[in-house]
């Protein structure tokens, strides 16, 4: 992924130099991706708050130094911008004001029932579960996982009992906020010592993994709910990195005030010669 500024990896060291050019790329790219999360999982932060949540993450990211920046994971885009959804999810669950405004009535998913959900079922099967019960549409996820309908149709059946209607909604978007927040903050908290890299799910997503590395990381991922959240996580974020298109040069000027930037030698030097 390269632009005239360079490899991302590039471009975020740029960023966290300050320079404004970088962040205009960082922004125009990834600012469609965030607002797409938070649209879908964060409605107390959706619509007309989600720039002043974004802004306040941005501001967050770019504290002392870009510390919190530069403690996303650099290797690759799609790992960095798991990080990104993480980190956002962790904030919304800061927010004291989740519950119970976004919390639906009726049966909800909880970390040990999602794990009694998927206990069985194959890996392809827990993968759409899981997608299902955080609110997407069986259309997205055709899209999404390249399925076809049937196969998630199948996959989810053994939810209709317990939530019938919300496993047949057309629209995208998650129906249990705060009790989603706190599942994933659950899965995320679920490593084991024995978890893979995640560099090893993005291999196995790109086709790139060997036999003696992809059974046992398809098998440990069967049983290992902080590693399955990491998977999902890939997948999403690769789908909106493909489906989102970039924010207009009118929103980005707006954002670049929420971030650290260093001003550039020339406009130094335009500043030296008003003076
Ligand atoms: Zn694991």
């Amino acid at each position: 992924m390269s632009s005239k500024l360079g490899t991302f990896q590039r471009i975020l060291l740029r960023c966290e130099a300050g320079e404004r050019a970088a962040w205009e790329v960082f922004l125009t790219r990834y600012t469609p991706i965030v607002y797409a999360l938070i649209e879908f999982y964060l409605p107390m932060h959706a619509g007309e708050g989600r720039g002043a949540f974004w802004a306040q993450g941005l501001r967050a990211l770019g504290a002392n130094g870009h510390e919190r920046l530069k403690g996303f994971d650099h290797q690759a885009e799609r790992e960095f911008l798991a990080d990104l959804r993480a980190f956002l999810f962790a904030r919304a669950g800061q927010a004291t004001d989740i519950s119970p405004r976004w919390t639906s009535s009726g049966p909800q998913p909880t970390f040990d029932s999602l794990a009694a959900q998927l206990d069985a079922l194959p890996l392809a099967q827990k993968e759409v579960v899981f997608f299902k019960l955080a609110g997407y549409s069986d259309a997205t996820l055709e899209e999404m996982l390249l399925l076809p309908s049937s196969a998630i149709r199948r996959s989810v059946q053994r939810l209709d009992g317990d939530y019938g209607e919300m496993m047949r909604r057309q629209k995208d978007g998650c129906p249990w906020p705060a009790a989603w927040l706190e599942v994933l903050t659950r899965a995320r908290a679920a490593g084991q010592d024995d978890c893979p890299s995640r560099r090893v799910f993005v291999r196995l997503l790109d086709g790139q993994t060997t036999w003696y590395e992809k059974v046992p990381a398809e098998e440990h991922m069967a049983h290992c709910l902080h590693c399955l959240e990491s998977w999902v996580a890939l997948r999403e974020v690769t789908y909106l990195r493909r489906v989102t298109r970039s924010l207009p040069p009118s929103e980005v000027k707006g954002l670049l005030a929420s971030v650290p930037l260093v001003a550039s030698r020339s406009s130094l030097i335009a500043r030296l010669f008003k003076t």
